[in-house]
């Protein structure tokens, strides 16, 4: 038998800096960061108010908002002000796009953050044939993006704030999908040239995404983007997503694969679970993904055994009662499981056990030792009653 300290279990996270966004820090060993994107026009100040404090009563720590024109970038600085006068400040990040350079100026004056996209910041007009850019084009058009970029990246850098360049796979810039294809490589090209300009101008409160809606062409960008800043030197934090993953059972599935692979490599500091559903529907998601790999523990973890012929009562039903009045702790694991066979060595780790005795009877576990058999009936009531007994209940708010 090999005793367990020969294997690792825990993640390396990536070594990254530590870049502030408002109160919270994305990187530099922190936890991941939770974030989400709200659907409201910013110009309904109310609307846009309201819809951020949703999101962020629920959890989401860095919430983004759509920011297409001046008028837009204006409204944020009395969605600001709204927010610290009758809830409290939120980190927010403005998305800008095409041409953005005068309203992410004045954005940048009331936001945390300002994410832009490489692939449309600069508007390169569109060549007659699809033919690849001569090194001078290309340094042509690489100079006319500095000029752009240098006055945003100086107002963000003398006012302490940050930059997300986010890079997605569906727009990337006509001059690199002509150098470099519709690939990883053009992907991770775009957000480096954009850091050099950041980095010429002193400036690193930087963070990159490299989004794709196919999880094979986003996996690939972000490891590629990370061997490429590791051969650079560069350590920024990396935010993760998947975009148009869809809604329902796929959109998560397809969200998890993308994100989870890349976090169980240590790789990603924020995540945005992207779903064409309300946006309060991505934050479980976003923690439950963080949680199943030991990334956060913001709720309890629950172990079940998947039942079998030997199961001794109604696990789905018993699963669900126990999920129902315990689901407000957090920090707790507890099992369920069937019966004794299998069941107390399986739940091991497990801070309580519900476990399928004999019929009629369930036994308690405090960890591995049972502490009492009680009627079904009462299991839930007990279990409730040995978690208060060890101080380690809280009532539900
Ligand atoms: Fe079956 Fe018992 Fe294993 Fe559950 S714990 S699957 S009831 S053997």
């Amino acid at each position: 038998i090999i005793s367990q300290p020969d294997f690792d279990t825990t993640i390396h996270r990536r070594k990254t800096r530590p870049v502030k966004v408002g109160n919270i820090t994305i990187g530099g060993g922190f936890p991941v960061v939770v974030q989400s994107m709200i659907n409201e026009d910013t110009l309904d100040i109310e609307g846009s108010v309201a819809a951020i404090r949703r999101l962020h009563e629920i959890g989401c720590e860095i919430v983004r908002v759509t920011v297409p024109s001046m008028g837009h970038a204006k409204a944020l600085a009395t969605i600001k002000e709204k927010l610290a006068q009758v809830y409290q400040p939120v980190p927010l990040v403005a998305d800008v796009h095409h041409n953005g350079l005068n309203i992410a100026l004045e954005v940048a004056k009331h936001v945390d953050k300002v994410r832009i996209n490489p692939g449309l910041y600069v508007f390169e007009k569109p060549r007659a044939t699809r033919t690849e850019y001569s090194q001078e084009e290309f340094e042509k058009i690489g100079d006319k993006i500095r000029q752009t970029l240098e006055p945003l990246v100086i107002s963000l850098r003398d006012q302490g704030k940050a930059m997300r360049i986010g890079v997605n796979h569906g727009s990337l810039a006509e001059r690199m999908l002509f150098t470099y294809g519709d690939t990883p490589e053009g992907m991770v090209e775009s957000a480096l040239e954009f850091i050099h300009i950041c980095e010429s101008l002193d400036f690193y409160n930087l963070i990159v995404s490299l989004k794709a809606s196919r999880v094979p062409v986003m996996l690939a960008a972000y490891r590629l983007m990370v061997k490429r800043m590791d051969e650079l030197g560069m350590d920024y934090p990396l935010h993760l997503g998947v975009t148009e993953a869809g809604d329902g059972e796929y959109g998560r599935i397809k969200s998890t694969a993308g994100i989870g692979t890349l976090l169980a490599e240590g790789i990603g500091d924020t995540i945005r679970v992207s779903l064409t559903e309300a946006p309060e529907k991505e934050i479980p998601v976003c923690y439950s993904i963080l949680q199943a790999l030991g990334l956060r523990k913001t709720m309890v973890e629950y172990v079940a055994c998947p039942s079998c012929g030997r199961t001794l009562f109604n696990l789905e039903e018993v699963l669900h009662q126990v999920r129902e009045a315990t689901k407000h702790l957090t920090g707790l694991d507890i099992a369920v499981m069937g019966c004794i066979v299998n069941g107390p060595g399986e739940m091991a780790d497990a801070d309580y056990g519900y476990v399928g005795k004999q019929a009629g009877y369930i036994a308690l576990y405090r960890g591995r030792e049972e502490i009492k058999r009680v009627h079904e009936e009462q299991g839930v009531e007990e279990l409730i009653n040995l978690i208060k007994a060890d101080g380690r209940w809280v009532d539900p708010s």
